[in-house]
């Protein structure tokens, strides 16, 4: 008799249908982890070694994307909904998310919300004029920086899933050696460049841990990043480095003003230098998804890759 009067009321307000529906069925509640733990990060770095060391015990969103500047990014309702529903939240922190830091800090208060490079010495990070007091935050360009970053996840998820912790264990093994791997060849790949070459020309702040990491000393051109002009004595500089050390590129994204690069190609070609387009670098965010340069190691290889590439051919000007 109740049960038909129930199944009255769905018929006739079908917003209620759900409830009347699991009223009718006796199935037990799920038991906990019975489900992945729902995880959501910041950066798609953080999001690719969760899911490393979580394997089928996780499900990791994260909600910046390729080609995504996380010291800008301001979450939307819809990031908002995802932070609410997870599980668990982990972040860069370092201030990388500049904007979404009190935010974060808040939802510590109400839900499990890590900073996953709070492991990381102070003594090892980099304190550069240009972060105005803070931390370089961009400890994902140093492997073994990032394979603290990756124990460090380990441990939560076991604090979050303790029956997971041997399975999680396994996995960081595996990912582990595959990291320091990957350390051993980005330290090789850059030792085939001659010294005098081992010069990064970017209008990126994102490359002071991999300089120090594998010895290789980055540039900046002034100015580019806070879309203010360089001036003529910051182009004649880097001009002069650039031929001074026979460098045969620079590096640069698309959001650079043409004419800058020109004005760099100008004065080496005065000089008698020819001087290219290096290739674009990932700086605060992976690839497309689905593709070798949206994963960790991929993106590693490919910077690596594109920056041997470049500073490693001729200089030479072709005789006409
Ligand atoms: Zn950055």
């Amino acid at each position: 008799m109740r049960a038909s009067l129930l199944l009255l009321l769905c018929l006739i307000v079908p917003s209620f249908a759900p409830p009347c529906v699991k009223a009718q069925s006796d199935a037990p509640a799920p038991a906990p982890r019975a489900a992945p733990l729902s995880v959501v990060t910041t950066t798609g770095m953080i999001a690719d070694t969760t899911s490393e060391i979580g394997g089928t015990r996780v499900v990791v969103r994260a909600l910046m994307g390729e080609g995504i500047d996380p010291h800008l990014y301001k979450p939307s309702p819809g990031d908002i909904r995802l932070l609410s529903g997870a599980d668990l939240v982990l972040y860069n922190g370092l201030h990388l998310e500049g904007r979404m830091a009190d935010m974060l800090e808040k939802l510590s208060s109400r839900k499990p919300a890590y900073v996953v490079s709070d492991r990381i010495s102070p003594n090892v990070l980099r304190s550069p004029p240009e972060f105005k007091g803070n931390y370089d935050p961009h400890i994902w360009f140093d492997i073994k920086l990032w394979i603290t970053v990756g124990e460090r996840i380990r441990e939560i998820l076991a604090l979050q899933d303790p029956e997971g912790a041997p399975y999680f264990n396994t996995n960081w093994n595996r990912h582990r050696t595959q990291l320091t791997e990957l350390d051993a060849w980005a330290q090789s790949r850059i030792s085939e460049l001659p010294v005098s070459r081992r010069v990064l020309i970017t209008a990126h702040d994102a490359f002071g841990y991999f300089g120090r990491a594998y010895g290789i000393e980055v540039l900046g051109i002034q100015g580019l990043s806070t879309n203010s002009e360089p001036s003529i004595s910051d182009i004649s500089r880097l001009v002069n480095v650039i031929v001074d050390r026979k460098l045969p590129a620079v590096f640069v994204e698309s959001s650079v003003p043409r004419k800058t690069i020109e004005a760099l190609q100008e004065g080496a070609l005065a000089k008698g230098h020819q001087l290219k387009i290096g290739g674009e670098l990932f700086s605060d965010a992976m690839g497309a998804p689905n593709t070798p340069d949206g994963t960790y190691i991929g993106m590693i290889r490919h910077n690596v890759n594109t920056i041997v590439q470049a500073l490693n051919i001729s200089t030479e000007i072709p005789a006409n």
